[in-house]
């Protein structure tokens, strides 16, 4: 059944993902099955997605009562589900209007879009601008993958978009001498994802949004992997004081149902006017009433404090780790957003911690990263950590 299923997808599915050999059945909480009855510890949660789990028994209620209901209208009707989904992350974020997508590079391309329009409403067509960083990642469509600072995801697909420039992340000397009139937005992460789980430094945030203000440039946070509580905080820029003009969201908001937000204060949201930007999709109700659910439960049962006191515990078993072992090089990240940089090739370890029950995920070659739904235990953790320790153990 398995290698049927496998040998069936080698043939009929596009081969833009290297897989792992798993056909994924079933899922339940922090667990998942493989078409034998193999269970694995998830640590993956569909790369920062399944933030309360799967099957997530409330959100799977929520999306049943909705869709007895309505489906879809278009965004040419007022649908409920959307304005209160709306109304919810207005009343717990920076920002002032929401645009709904279907994933993170659609909202980070209304984020690209909503920047150059402010400035051209202003009749400013010089600044049009938009600094990224080094080692960022924006998604795959041609605007983002042009504001991705990975040559890798670039490759092929010359040219790219015109306007992006980039710097290095943690750098602000050389964002200084970057940054002047004809910048548009300065966009990151602030906590970067793909790129190797790595963190902006202390005061960076706070220096780069004083540089876009001196310079009368936008702020945008891609908080795509970041947001949803995925770092301890409901928006990863909350942990540095620093507000965006515009923050992007998709991941972990529908807990595995695709949607994606664009959010911007009102000045600069009100820059699309009708006409301006749309999407068939964006803010579909059944998908709202589900996201909506998910945002409720995690205020009701605080997901987010779990992440936070979880993250610190995870974090510090790594640095243990790290103690105990010469392949580990660096234990980094921020709430349940953990990375650990090996000296060795990571995918043989991967592979071991799958055979022995886990799944983990690496990126960069090197770099071991542990994204599990945010409702993972002490003893789920403790379990993995003892896993890689009696890996490493064997490769030394
Ligand atoms: C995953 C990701 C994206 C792209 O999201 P898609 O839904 O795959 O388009 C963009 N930005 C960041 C920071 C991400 O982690």
């Amino acid at each position: 059944m398995k290698n049927n299923i496998i040998n069936q997808a080698e043939k009929v599915i596009a081969t833009t993902y290297k897989r792992v050999p798993l056909v994924i059945k079933k899922g339940r909480g922090c667990t998942l099955w493989d078409s034998d009855g193999q269970a694995y510890t998830d640590f993956v949660a569909g790369i920062a997605v399944c933030n309360l789990g799967h099957a997530c028994p409330e959100v799977a209620s929520a999306l049943a009562s909705q869709a007895d209901v309505l489906f879809h209208v278009s965004n040419l009707y007022y649908t409920i589900p959307q304005v209160e989904l709306a109304s919810w992350l207005v009343g717990h974020s920076f920002a002032d209007r929401v645009f709904f997508c279907n994933s993170g590079a659609e909202a980070n391309e209304a984020a690209i879009k909503l920047a150059r329009k402010y400035f051209h409403d202003q009749d400013n067509h010089d600044r049009y601008k938009i600094i990224t960083m080094k080692q960022s990642f924006h998604g795959r469509t041609f605007a983002t993958l042009s504001a991705t600072g990975q040559q890798k995801i670039r490759e092929g697909f010359d040219p790219i978009l015109n306007g992006f420039d980039l710097v290095p992340f943690n750098d602000i000397e050389v964002l200084k001498r970057q940054i002047s009139d004809i910048t548009c937005a300065v966009m990151l992460e602030p906590v970067q994802g793909e790129g190797g789980v790595v963190c902006s430094d202390p005061g960076y945030l706070a220096a780069v949004r004083q540089l876009c203000d001196e310079a009368g440039a936008l702020l945008i946070f891609d908080e795509v992997q970041t947001g949803i509580g995925r770092t301890g905080k409901l928006f990863a820029y909350e942990h540095f004081n620093v507000e965006p003009d515009i923050m992007t969201l998709a991941k972990a908001l529908g807990n595995g149902l695709p949607i994606g937000a664009m959010l911007a204060r009102e000045e600069i949201a009100s820059a699309f006017q009708p006409g301006a930007h749309a999407s068939t999709f964006g803010g579909t109700p059944v998908i709202c009433a589900a996201a909506l659910e998910v945002l409720n439960l995690m205020e009701r049962e605080g997901i987010v404090e779990h992440c936070q006191k979880t993250g610190d515990y995870f974090k510090d078993s790594l640095l243990a780790l790290k103690d105990r072992h010469r392949v580990i090089e660096d234990v980094r990240g921020i709430g349940l957003m953990l990375g650990m940089k090996l000296n060795i090739n990571g995918a043989p370890i991967v592979e071991e911690c799958m055979n022995k029950g886990f799944l983990i995920n690496c990126i960069q070659e090197n770099i071991l990263r542990f994204i599990p739904p945010l409702i993972i235990t002490k003893e789920e953790i403790d379990a993995l950590v003892s896993c890689l320790d009696e890996i490493f153990i064997n490769h030394v």
